[in-house]
């Protein structure tokens, strides 16, 4: 299958799912999630429409980036993100999705500061309490933001969570449907500089389930792309 014909299926799907749950396909952005992607692949979405682009290796990204300096692309660094690789993305990424622990939002208040920028960041959720999964448990989100309140170089936006993998995505409804409720209670604290603008959540096999319950952020691979071959 293309690159072509599986963006229009998606974009399909993201359109009913939107409209189950009273709204429009333009309310949900899709990230198409290249990492291990070859950059004439990604050339090929961008042709096709794809605009957001998600990688979760900074190295991979920072490459990534220069090869494709004169697209107009938003980059997302999705996967988990080392204080000391910071640095390299600062003045590159769009949004960060894996902000979840203090020493990372001080090395990006830090950075910030010295590159004279404001930075977008989601912080990463992990709903279903997976060990192997990075992300803060549900409990630990509200103290957390109160103690990177102070930082205003960090513009929080939002919420990220990864659901676990299972063949039945209905299994994971709940998943998606606790992180909106968290989101709604951290709206009702009426914080500066918090927007829970963003739910980033749904992947290739959970998607319409996730947009169901209020995704308006979806991070796609396998289903633009194909299977990655590592
Ligand atoms: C790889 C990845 C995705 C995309 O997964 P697919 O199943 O290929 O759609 C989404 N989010 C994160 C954080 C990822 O690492």
């Amino acid at each position: 299958m293309s690159i072509k014909y599986n963006l229009a299926e998606i974009k399909q799907n993201i359109k009913e799912a939107a409209e189950k749950s009273g709204r429009k396909e333009d309310d949900i952005t899709l990230i198409a999630v290249t990492k291990t992607v070859d950059v004439d692949k990604i050339k090929e979405a961008v042709e096709h429409g794809v605009r957001n682009i998600g990688e979760n290796r900074v190295q991979e990204m920072t490459r990534k980036y220069e090869e494709l300096k004169d697209k107009d692309i938003l980059w997302h660094m999705i996967g988990h993100l080392q204080s000391n690789k910071v640095k390299y993305i600062i003045d590159k990424v769009d949004l960060i999705h894996s902000l979840d622990r203090m020493s990372l939002a001080k090395e990006i208040q830090k950075r910030a500061e010295k590159n004279n920028v404001i930075v977008n960041t989601l912080v990463q959720v992990n709903i279903a309490e997976e060990e192997s999964k990075f992300g803060l448990m549900g409990e630990e989100v509200i103290p957390f933001i109160e103690s990177i309140l102070k930082f205003d170089r960090i513009k929080i936006k939002g919420l990220m969570t990864i659901a676990p993998f299972v063949e039945n995505p209905e299994k994971v409804r709940y998943v998606f449907r606790q992180l909106k409720g968290l989101s709604k209670d951290i709206k009702a604290k009426g914080y500066s500089n918090v927007e829970m603008k963003y739910l980033s959540m749904g992947m290739t096999n959970d998607y319409k389930v996730a947009i169901e319950e209020g995704s308006n952020m979806v991070r796609i691979g396998t289903g633009i792309f194909g299977k990655r071959k590592y």
